[in-house]
C-alpha cells in the first residue's frame, strides 16, 4: 500500500531528527516550544512515533520536500543544512530547510494564515541567522488560502538564548497543548 510507503518514510525522517539531538546537544526546535515536549519523546517513544501517522504533519513534511527540491534545483540552494555553535557549556544544533550564501530560507505550513508570521517562528529565524552566521532568514508559508514570505533579519543575544534554555515553563505559548501529541497523559495540559 502506498499509504505503507510514506509511514515508512515519516518513521525515517523522525528517525533522522532524534540523531540531530546529540547527546547533551540542544536543537534550536527544542528552544521555541513547550519543554516537556523533549521530555515526553524520550520517555514515550512510541506516542513520539505515532505522529508519523497525522495528516497535517504528513502534508508538511511533503511541502518541505517539494519546496526543497524546487529550490535545490532552481535555485542551486542547499538545502536541510546542518548548523553547531556553542556557548559556554551548551552546544546548540540546528537544521534550516535551505540556505543561499547569507540568505537563509525556512518552509513552514499552517492551517491557517492568520496571525503569520507566528512568534516562534520568528524566534527560530532569529536563532538561526545567529548560528549560521546569517544576514536575514526568509520565512516562507504555504497555507491553503496564502503562500507568502517575511524576511527576518534581527539577530538574537546569546544571552537569550541561555534564558531560552534554562526556561522550563511548560508550555511556552497558550495553543502548544491543542496540538500536542503528549497532551493525552501530560499534568501541565491548558486547555485554553
Ligand atoms: S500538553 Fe502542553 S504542557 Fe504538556 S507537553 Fe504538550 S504542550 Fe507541553
Amino acid at each position: 500500500m502506498i499509504i505503507e510507503v510514506v509511514v515508512d518514510w515519516r518513521l525515517r525522517e523522525l528517525e533522522k531528527h532524534k540523531r540531530l539531538k546529540e547527546e547533551g546537544a540542544i536543537e534550536v526546535t527544542d528552544l521555541i516550544r513547550c519543554p516537556l515536549k523533549r521530555e515526553f519523546e524520550e520517555k514515550f517513544p512510541d506516542l513520539y512515533k505515532a505522529s508519523a501517522y497525522t495528516p497535517a504533519t504528513i502534508l508538511g513534511s511533503l511541502v518541505h520536500l517539494g519546496l526543497e527540491q524546487i529550490l535545490s534545483n532552481e535555485l542551486n540552494a542547499e538545502v536541510e543544512v546542518k548548523g553547531e555553535k556553542s556557548i559556554g557549556e551548551y552546544k546548540i544544533v540546528g537544521r534550516i530547510d535551505a540556505k543561499l550564501g547569507k540568505v537563509g530560507i525556512e518552509i513552514k505550513t499552517s492551517r491557517a494564515d492568520f496571525e503569520i508570521p507566528y512568534d516562534h517562528h520568528v524566534l527560530q529565524a532569529r536563532i538561526y541567522n545567529w548560528l549560521f552566521d546569517l544576514e536575514k532568514t526568509v520565512l516562507v508559508y504555504v497555507t491553503p488560502d496564502r503562500i507568502t514570505e517575511y524576511v527576518v533579519e534581527e539577530d538574537i543575544e546569546e544571552d537569550e538564548i541561555v534564558k531560552l534554555i534554562v526556561d522550563k515553563t511548560a508550555p511556552r505559548y497558550d495553543w502548544e497543548c491543542r496540538y500536542c501529541f503528549f497532551s493525552l497523559i501530560c499534568p501541565n495540559k491548558r486547555k485554553k
